[in-house]
């Protein structure tokens, strides 16, 4: 490996002054402006395998793969000739083409539960429309969501939500009026008391639960034991829709999603992020029953010019076709050396006497500046973020590129390897003196 050395950043910095006199803080996704963290963005102008390069040619490791999608790294060749193929035939008609019923049969493959599916171009769209659905098939108007849990920026959704919302400390959104979300209700995530006394307040009025069956947008937070099973047995019980938003976890924490390492049947599924190969993908699916509801069967409407758009299936196709084939092989790889550089970075923590605890499933995984443990929203914001701010800087400083949030989970994919762990885990023990001083 190239010797990373310690970054400089004149053209990054040239680069946001250019962005920032154009587009809103010179970005187009909040957490992108290191606001919480401090500093100067790199600006990236090329990726491969685990690795990114910026506008100063500095180099680094990558643990946020686009925030999710890149779970075989950057430009993976198959899917590089996948869109480049796709592309030389048009690159979009607004009609049918037979690449979204091949990445649909896909999907359907890798989360059995699923009978129908419907795509769309993001995870916002996604949601969005899982909750228009719900709410039409049961003809009921109150949603349950969780705080801290990121389901996209729709408004009845911005309540309480994780990710850029908590980085940035604010409780929803400018310009939503409070009618459009008297209808959300947001619970503490793992406490299930908190749900039966909403259905009880609420009694036949709440059309659906949307949870992250492993949040990642407050940082990765599991469920707890019985956490996902008591959300089901409550919703089955009062005929509300169970909605698991696996926009993150799914193909991620398995091929099948949380649903299939948990083995949990939820009504609707919602994706995103992987399931596009790094392109603008979404879906959401469910049994025939509640999928046949959307337009043109039935009367809920959702559209999309773009959606189900040939450059994107075909990363999508080729994306998952390689996960399902080599799943034996990547995602016990991912388990390990996610393992191993968790515990490398936690016990450096240690060593240096820096107060760390660690949340991860799979590949998803967060290092809290707290003892810990990380269980729901209220505990995730007793971290000290001025501390991961310093552990960050640091870091990216020496050439590894993590998300540039405390609340945001980070990512590790089949493209990174024994030595970039390692050199990962060298690096954080230098990173935490800093913490210290
Ligand atoms: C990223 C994310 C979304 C939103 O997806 P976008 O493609 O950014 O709109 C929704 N839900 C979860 C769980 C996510 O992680």
């Amino acid at each position: 490996m190239p010797s990373i050395t310690s970054r400089k950043t004149e053209q990054s910095r040239r680069l946001q002054q250019r962005a920032e006199s154009m587009i809103p803080g010179g970005v187009n996704s909040p957490v992108r402006a290191f606001r919480s963290v401090g500093g100067d963005p790199p600006f990236i102008v090329r990726g491969k395998g685990s690795h990114i390069w910026d506008a100063d040619q500095n180099e680094f490791i990558d643990y946020i793969g686009s925030w999710g999608p890149l779970i075989l790294g950057h430009a993976d060749p198959a899917v590089l000739d996948a869109i480049v193929g796709a592309a030389c035939n048009g690159t979009s008609f607004g009609a049918s083409t037979p690449s979204e019923a091949d990445l649909a049969e896909l999907v359907l493959c890798a989360f059995p539960h699923l009978e129908k599916v419907r795509f769309v171009s993001s995870g916002t769209e996604a949601t969005m429309s899982a909750i228009r659905l719900a709410r039409a098939y049961t003809k009921r108007k109150y949603i349950v969501k969780f705080e801290g849990c990121y389901h996209g920026h729709a408004d009845a959704l911005l309540v309480k939500a994780g990710s850029g919302v908590a980085t940035l400390g604010i409780p929803g959104s400018a310009g939503v009026p409070e009618e459009f979300t008297m209808f959300t209700l947001a619970l503490p995530f793992n406490n299930l008391s908190a749900v039966e006394h909403a259905f009880h307040k609420f009694k036949h009025q709440i059309a659906c639960v949307i949870v992250e069956p492993v949040v990642g947008n407050m940082g990765c937070v599991p469920a707890a034991d019985d956490y996902l099973v008591g959300l089901r047995l409550i919703t089955e019980r009062e005929r509300s829709v169970l909605i698991f938003d696996e926009v993150m976890t799914g193909f991620r924490v398995a091929f099948g999603g949380a649903q299939e390492l948990y083995n949990i049947k939820p009504d609707l599924t919602t994706m995103g992020k992987i399931i596009g190969g790094g392109l603008p993908v979404g879906a959401y699916g469910g049994p025939k029953e509640i999928m046949d509801l959307v337009a043109p069967l039935g009367p809920m409407y959702q559209a999309g010019t773009l959606s189900g758009n040939p450059l994107a299936m075909a990363a999508g196709c080729a994306m998952l076709t390689q996960l399902r084939d080599r799943k034996n092989d990547i995602y016990p790889r991912l388990e390990k050396l996610s393992g191993e550089l968790v515990a490398g970075v936690a016990s450096a923590a240690k060593d240096a006497g820096v107060a760390l605890c660690h949340n991860r499933v799979g590949s998803m995984f967060t290092w809290f500046f707290q003892n810990g443990p990380v269980t729901d929203w209220d505990s995730a914001s007793k971290s000290n973020t001025e501390a991961f701010g310093k552990l960050f800087r640091s870091m990216l400083d020496q050439g590894i590129y993590l998300p540039p949030s405390q609340y945001e989970a980070a990512f590790l994919g089949a493209a990174h390897t024994e030595e970039d762990v390692q050199r990962t885990i060298t690096v954080a023990k230098e990173a935490f003196a800093a913490v210290r001083q």
